[in-house]
């Protein structure tokens, strides 16, 4: 039997979340020996990101390479990954829950008629079952649910919150799989990349991020120096997206990313319901707000009553100072 991991480059660079789904699948086979954790890499390029995860997984790496898998496309990815999944016959597929685990999951799922549960935040074992705890009602409860019948089943799960695998005692070989011709109703005509930081924020460790507190774009610069010395990623609320102040693609919350790094760091942000359901889950969550009641201190670990354009600097200088 073999569970598929379906992983995911980053400018030919494997995402660390492609790791964390070989643990999950790893969790999810227990200690059945008998199961092949196996994966496919998809896109161009992705030849030294097959080599490196075939180090992860008991079973084979299929590397569909082909230029037309060059940007995401829903379509064309589906039908790839369809045939592989035909041949290999997997019990549990398991994606990433990024934008395109969200995007792919559900339409592998309905394709094969299959169970799927998204955004899986832990994997434990009962005796034979398998339980699966995700997030709801942006992130104020857990429920803890399990596949019926026989597979395949599809998870998708949160970056950041299953250890990354190990290597593998017994590593795997890439396989190169070409797909049958498929007949795209839509191709990918031209991709327009955002300017984007340095370290992706939906994998970041460290997260600092921007309320309508921090009053323009100008203001960011201090968040995003504190960023930049702990190696981190800058965020913002909704509030600052839409007062303009930085690009959608940092939001964070219930219309926005889900994060869930080691630290987070809240500046000039009030703590809306919304914004909690995007970081929430945060191993350790500092807020600085000059309002003591403002609503974020209580999901905070540590909390600084101040002026964040005073705080911000005094921390990031305090940490320069720290590393010399
Ligand atoms: P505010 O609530 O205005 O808070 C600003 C904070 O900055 C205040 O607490 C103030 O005390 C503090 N401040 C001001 N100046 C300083 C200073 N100099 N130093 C320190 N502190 C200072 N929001 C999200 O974030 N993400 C989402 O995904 C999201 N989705 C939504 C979906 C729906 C359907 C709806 C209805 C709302 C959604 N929102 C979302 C919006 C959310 O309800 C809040 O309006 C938003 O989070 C507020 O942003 P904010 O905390 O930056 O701004």
């Amino acid at each position: 039997m073999s569970y598929l991991v379906i992983a995911e480059t980053r400018e030919g660079m494997l995402r660390q979340v492609s790791l964390e789904s070989v643990q999950a699948a790893t969790l999810i086979a227990g200690s059945s020996e008998s199961i092949s954790i196996c994966a496919a890499v998809i896109g161009s390029d992705i030849q030294a990101a097959a080599q490196e995860l075939s180090a992860f997984v008991t079973g084979s790496v299929y590397a569909i390479e082909q230029e037309e898998l060059e940007a995401y496309n829903a379509e064309a990815y589906a039908h790839a990954l369809q045939g592989l999944i035909a041949e290999i016959q997997p019990e549990f597929i398991v994606l990433g829950h990024t934008a395109i685990g969200r995007d792919l999951a559900p339409l592998l799922a309905a394709s094969l008629d299959a169970g799927q549960l998204s955004d899986v935040i832990s994997i434990q074992r009962q005796d034979d079952e398998v339980l699966f705890t995700r997030p709801l009602y942006a992130g104020k409860a857990f429920e803890q649910k399990r596949f019926v019948g026989s597979g395949p089943h599809v998870v998708t799960i949160r970056p950041n919150n299953i250890a990354a695998a190990s290597e593998a005692d017994v590593s795997g070989s890439v396989i190169a799989y070409n797909p049958p011709a498929a007949q795209l109703r839509t191709i990918v005509q031209e991709v327009v990349r955002k300017a984007s930081g340095k370290v992706d924020l939906a994998e970041a460790k460290v997260v600092v991020s921007g309320g309508r507190g921090v009053k323009s774009a100008e203001g960011f610069k201090p968040l995003e120096e504190l960023a930049e010395v702990l190696s981190g990623a800058v965020g913002a609320s909704r509030g600052a997206c839409d007062a303009g102040y930085c690009d959608y693609a940092l939001q964070i919350g219930q219309t926005g990313k889900v994060v869930t790094p080691e630290l987070y760091i809240a500046c000039g942000i009030s703590g809306a319901i919304q914004h909690l359901a995007g970081m929430s889950q945060s191993r350790i969550i500092i807020a600085i707000n000059k309002d003591p009641e403002a609503p974020i201190f209580k999901v905070a670990d540590y909390g600084i009553v101040g002026d964040l354009f005073e705080v911000v600097p005094l921390l990031t200088q305090e940490l320069k100072a720290a590393r010399k």
